[in-house]
């Protein structure tokens, strides 16, 4: 199997050489073909696994069909710590080097004025906590009624963070006809139970 047989555009495809990978990993192969037919998918994978260009290579692609309306942002990427948001953007800047998209980083622990800046501009990808992602909204910046795929990442990492009712809120926030690309390393009830409340019929990938 190779990166050309999954359906990812050119321009994702030429990202992903110019990052020198010749093969997707497991999760890669089975996770991209499903999220570019924009089904909902439950990965249950590792850090390590080549998780981030699992959701990230078919979203770029997916944002390459379809515009924003308003400049409101159209895809979410929820994870659990300022670090693991960085570490997605930097990829995200990687891969999505033949794209034009404005990303927004919504972490805290930094001032808000750049963040409202960014999001007055108007963006295309947020990458965030929830914490701070819900300060945002409590303060009026931000709608996520635009959004076209969500992503949860390390859920379990969420919950042992006491993120949960974060998490449902947010959940509720965005379009129910939104696809969820999920990713846990592990399946505690409280994680299957999210799952069964804001996933539609998601395909189960386990690596
Ligand atoms: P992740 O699990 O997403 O944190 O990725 C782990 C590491 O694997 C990162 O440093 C990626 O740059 C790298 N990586 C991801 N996909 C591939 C691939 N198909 N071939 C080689 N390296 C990869």
């Amino acid at each position: 199997m190779s990166f050309s047989d999954l359906g990812l555009s050119d321009k994702v495809q030429q990202a992903v050489a110019a990052a020198g990978y010749t093969t997707p990993t497991p999760i890669q192969e089975q996770a991209i073909p499903h999220a570019l037919q924009r089904r909902d998918v439950l990965g249950i994978a590792q850090t390590g696994t080549g998780k981030t260009a699992a959701f990230t290579l078919p979203m770029l692609t997916l944002l390459e069909s379809g515009r924003a309306r308003a400049r409101m942002p159209r895809t979410l990427i929820l994870e659990p710590t300022r670090e693991l948001a960085a570490q997605v953007e930097e990829s995200f800047i990687k891969y999505g080097v033949n794209h034009k998209l404005n990303v927004a980083l919504i972490i805290g622990g930094v001032s808000f004025g750049d963040q409202d800046a960014k999001l007055t501009r108007g963006v295309d990808v947020l990458i965030a906590t929830p914490g701070r992602l819900l300060d945002h909204f409590e303060r009026g910046k931000l709608l996520l009624t635009g959004i076209e795929v969500l992503v949860i990442d390390e859920a379990d990492r969420m919950l042992d963070m006491g993120f949960i009712p974060d998490i449902e809120r947010i959940c509720r926030m965005v379009p129910f006809t939104r696809q969820t690309l999920f990713f846990s390393a592990t399946m505690p009830p409280e994680i299957q139970r999210l799952v069964d409340t804001f996933l539609h019929n998601p395909v189960k990938i386990e690596v």
